[in-house]
């Protein structure tokens, strides 16, 4: 069997040494049973959690004063999550919108405070993203929310906010893919599905000063503070998922830790990007300063071939190129699992293509 190189925005290719571990051991981790059947609070179990935390602090240099925690919901329920944890006592938080994803993220914390929106990329429909010199900035905001890589609209920040209240960054299409210094972020957090592991886990990276003040009425499975204190053990996590996603942090420290894999993230987007520009028959909507490394959409310049790329792309194994509904054309999402074997052979496709339909 051939593995499709699989481009989809997420859930997302995993890297296949880590498949096969899993594979490995699905019947039996080392202890005759498959982690799906042990319990949460058993030895065994409780060594993977710890081991999946160990490695991630290594990886991303987390400071001792922030915790990691493992949560359900998706980057979606940290949408309500961070108001609701992090407003403490205020009323008003800054939202920068330069996607879909940070347009919901302002919209969901609407429900529990003034959402301000302090910049607004949706003129020309998100593909630049606003100067920082242009931001309505609050000094009495709560925090500052972003999405230094939005998903869906492929726009990345190369550059950090520098801002007087904590910043919070949605990295769910980022994290691992190149370093951040956590120390600049009040918090940080992921959906696990696109470079950490199968979807059902949330990953947050918090400051441990800003927990304890979450508004009355949050539930208890959204209050950070009681993942803080029991370990991301508060209930019942999705086991598995989370097993995984220790594989996924050991295999990125195998790479050689997250500048290797900058490194390799670097050049793959490099060369599709020089593909497209290097083309009349295809390009970039997006602001070349601001281009992500993760999510690359592109348009055909005849539309009307579109089906017939994703269909032939798909004879050649390149799979799931199509664009988010919302915005049409192609996206080719090469998160940290993607190989450069992977790009390459996308790159060469497209040459193809554009020999015989240009
Ligand atoms: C995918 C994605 C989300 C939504 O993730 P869910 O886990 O489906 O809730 C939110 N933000 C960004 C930046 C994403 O890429």
């Amino acid at each position: 069997m051939t593995r499709p190189y699989n481009f989809s925005a997420g859930p997302a290719m995993l890297p296949e040494a880590v498949m096969q571990t899993i594979q490995s051991e699905l019947l039996d981790w080392h202890n005759g049973m498959s982690v799906m059947e042990m319990s949460h609070r058993s030895d065994a179990f409780i060594a993977i959690a710890e081991n999946s935390e160990k490695t991630l602090r290594e990886l991303m240099a987390i400071p001792d004063n922030y915790a990691v925690l493992f949560m359900q919901g998706g980057a979606t329920g940290q949408f309500a999550s961070v108001p609701m944890n992090l407003l403490r006592g205020k009323n008003k938080a800054d939202y920068v919108v330069t996607g879909i994803w940070s347009k919901k993220a302002a919209a969901e914390a609407k429900q529990y405070c003034e959402a301000k929106v302090v910049a607004d990329g949706s003129e020309g429909g998100f593909t630049k993203i606003p100067e920082f010199s242009s931001w309505n900035l609050n000094n009495d905001a709560a925090y500052l929310h972003y999405v230094p890589n939005e998903t869906v609209n492929g726009l990345e920040f190369s550059w950090t906010p520098e801002v007087n209240v904590p910043l919070v960054a949605d990295m769910s299409s980022c994290i691992l893919s190149q370093e951040y210094d956590v120390s600049k972020f009040g918090l940080i957090y992921a959906g696990a599905q696109k470079n950490l592991g199968p979807s059902g886990l949330a990953v947050v990276i918090v400051r441990k000063d800003l927990l304890g003040g979450a508004l009355k009425d949050t539930p208890s499975i959204l209050n950070y503070k009681n993942f803080a204190d029991s370990g991301s053990v508060y209930n019942t996590p999705p086991t598995f998922s989370w097993y995984v996603c220790n594989l996924v942090f050991e295999w990125v420290k195998a790479q050689g830790g997250v500048a290797k894999v900058a490194e390799i993230n670097k050049q793959k987007s490099e060369l599709l990007y020089n593909a497209i520009d290097g083309s009349n028959f295809y390009s970039s909507p997006v602001n070349k300063a601001d281009r992500s490394r993760m999510n690359i959409p592109f348009l055909l310049a005849d539309d009307s071939l579109d089906k017939k790329f994703l269909e032939q792309a798909a004879q050649r194994n390149l799979q799931q190129l199509g664009g988010h509904r919302s915005v049409g054309g192609m996206r080719a999402s090469i998160y940290n699992a993607m190989p450069l074997e992977g790009v390459q052979a996308l790159v060469s496709f497209m040459q193809d293509f554009a020999k015989e339909n240009g």
